[in-house]
């Protein structure tokens, strides 16, 4: 699994041009190599039905397939990471059934994601602050929330918008998906998450 642009322009050119590594092991380039099934997710204005690239490394003795999943998407959830984003900011201070009907969620749905991310919320909190150290030395360290779960989404906050200004932009949870290669509520996750080289 890799996350990519929600571009598929982008996508293609970058294939093309041998700029998008290959996540196992690193030495490779991804070609093409069609499509994966196709998924349909949930958006804030309905329903979306995409058809994810599919990238294979070009080094002969790796030649691994990966599928190239929209930024806008988290790995194995049905809806897009915005609207993940917007349940998990109201963790702390709105209970989940309010939460889930002011955003039109069931309410079991931002249960279960809340409890994903608390679960691990240490790790969360402390892979965005490595990711934003890597980026800008000088950040400061968020202020504390008053919760593990407040605190992990205050660091994918502070360390989404240094990604946006050191690596280009895109939306805070795009970089969440993008930073986690999908696997931000993975309890147990297949693909690592990416680390700062
Ligand atoms: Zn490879």
């Amino acid at each position: 699994m890799l996350i990519v642009s929600d571009d598929r322009a982008v996508v293609e050119a970058d294939l093309a041009a041998g700029r998008v590594s290959c996540p196992r092991c690193r030495a490779g380039v991804l070609g093409g190599w069609g499509c994966s099934r196709l998924r349909v997710v949930r958006t804030e204005s309905g329903v979306r039905r995409l058809r994810p690239r599919r990238g294979r490394c070009r080094e002969r003795s790796c030649r691994a397939t990966h599928v190239l999943l929209p930024d806008v998407c988290l790995a194995r959830r049905r809806y897009v990471v915005g609207v993940i984003g917007a349940a998990l900011l109201t963790a702390g201070r709105e209970g989940y059934r309010r939460a889930g009907e002011r955003l039109g969620l069931p309410g079991e749905t931002v249960r279960d994601w809340r409890r994903r991310l608390r679960s691990r919320s240490e790790l969360v909190s402390a892979h965005f602050l490595r990711w934003m150290w890597a980026l800008d030395a000088s950040a400061d360290l968020p202020a504390g929330q008053g919760s593990p779960v407040a605190d992990a989404v205050e660091a994918i906050g502070v360390c989404t918008r240094v990604a946006s200004l050191w690596l280009g932009r895109r939306s805070p949870w795009s970089w969440a998906s993008a930073l986690t290669a999908g696997g931000l509520l993975e309890i147990n996750t297949s693909t690592p998450w990416p680390v700062p080289e």
